[in-house]
């Protein structure tokens, strides 16, 4: 309905939704969590009115304080920004960043190379499936091998999602320290002119063995939905992923005779390399991991390794509204990611108007995503709490 997504209505409905929907006092006692030691006014927000007019270095006390903000300005997205050592303003050049979160942005745009369902700003629930598989990879490394608790992850209000890690060691890593984990999980590289973007070598460290267990639960669903290799072009694109020429064309004469089926073509460039490599034993020397890297350079993460690398990148806040589509930026669990429905994430027309056919649905969902916010706060809470007590046991022992 072409009402639904009418921008011009926004001016009237953000206060509404500021007021009604929006769960101010959780989000400023998480903001204030992680700006912790310093107070909540040292972290900055930043606010996009209509036209694109950008106000930058706000910041606020309290709730109270956020509240009469929003009310007086009425924004039209929310970014937050970094924890300075003083209360950022505009004119205070003297200002330095502290601490902020260790934040990642993946967005589908960086997949359109490799998706075949949309292009663009355009979104499905077919192209959505690589960032399920996204969220589990990232998850799974930052607790299993950076120990991080405290992730929280959020739909980007369009195509893609946010996560933003708050643990005291996350928050006040350093730049170089977060360019490494930024590399660290960062498996393709390469613009556009490059063809193969993933090069695994020697034995694979256990992350990117863990990774492929993921993706191999999801690589037949994706390989149908977005069939790589059943068109020419996709075909094409595939065969240069092969860096062994005899290889290549054995396995374009195969697979051109094949049915058009990816998955029937897959499973056939798998029967092709396995043979070839039995015969030829320098060959697999040369591409041992030739499957898993492709595997990998359809589905694994794109990270926008700059957001993370970048200690004062603003980003998009939880249940801001996307002014584009109306979309609620909602927070959901990892293992939620899978049924997330696109449709059914709620919108700020529909939340506000109780005749809206999906008024009920996205009222509801709107309630699981605060909870799921609550939940993570509760938690960096109890976990801050825990960190002071040690912090100021340890200062005791010190005397
Ligand atoms: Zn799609």
């Amino acid at each position: 309905m072409a009402e639904q997504h009418d921008e011009n209505l926004l001016p009237e409905m953000l206060p509404l939704y500021y007021t009604r929907h929006f769960p101010q006092n959780i989000f400023c006692r998480w903001l204030a969590c992680g700006s912790n030691p310093k107070p909540l006014s040292n972290r900055e927000l930043s606010f996009t009115l209509a036209d694109d007019v950008y106000l930058r270095y706000l910041s606020i006390n309290d709730q109270k304080e956020f509240q009469t903000l929003l009310q007086k300005k009425c924004p039209q997205k929310l970014d937050i920004g970094a924890v300075y050592n003083i209360k950022p303003s505009i004119g205070r050049h003297d200002a330095v960043v502290l601490a902020r979160e260790l934040v990642f942005d993946i967005d589908l745009t960086d997949y359109d190379e490799v998706r075949t369902c949309c292009q663009q700003a355009k979104v499905c629930d077919k192209c959505w499936k690589f960032m399920v598989v996204a969220c589990e990879i990232i998850h799974t490394a930052l607790q299993d091998d950076f120990g991080f608790q405290n992730i929280l992850w959020v739909f980007s209000g369009r195509r893609g999602v946010h996560c933003w890690v708050s643990d005291y060691e996350a928050r006040t890593l350093d730049s170089p320290g977060r360019a490494a984990v930024a590399d660290y999980l960062c498996l393709i590289t390469g613009g556009e002119n490059l063809n193969k973007k993933v090069h695994l070598t020697n034995d694979l460290h256990s992350s990117i063995r863990r990774s492929l267990t993921i993706i191999d639960k999801y690589f037949e669903e994706i390989l149908q939905d977005q069939e790589f290799i059943s068109s020419t072009e996709g075909l094409k694109s595939f065969l240069k992923m092969i860096p062994d020429e005899a290889l290549k064309t054995l396995v374009e004469g195969n697979l051109e005779r094949m049915h058009k089926s990816s998955l029937e073509r897959w499973d056939g460039f798998v029967n092709t390399y396995s043979q070839y490599c039995k015969e030829n034993i320098n060959a697999i020397r040369k591409m041992k991991y030739l499957i898993e890297e492709i595997k990998i350079q359809y589905c694994y993460p794109r990270l926008d390794v700059n957001v993370t690398k970048g200690f004062n990148h603003l980003l998009k806040s939880p249940f801001s509204i996307h002014p584009k589509t109306g979309k609620v930026s909602v927070v959901f669990k990892p293992e939620q990611a899978k049924s997330l429905k696109l449709e059914e994430i709620p919108t700020i027309y529909s939340l506000l108007d109780d005749g809206a056919p999906d008024n009920v649905q996205h009222q509801s969902n709107m309630r699981v995503a605060v909870k799921n916010f609550q939940e993570l706060v509760f938690s960096l809470e109890k976990a801050e709490a825990i960190r002071r007590k040690n912090d100021a046991n340890a200062s005791i022992l010190e005397f």
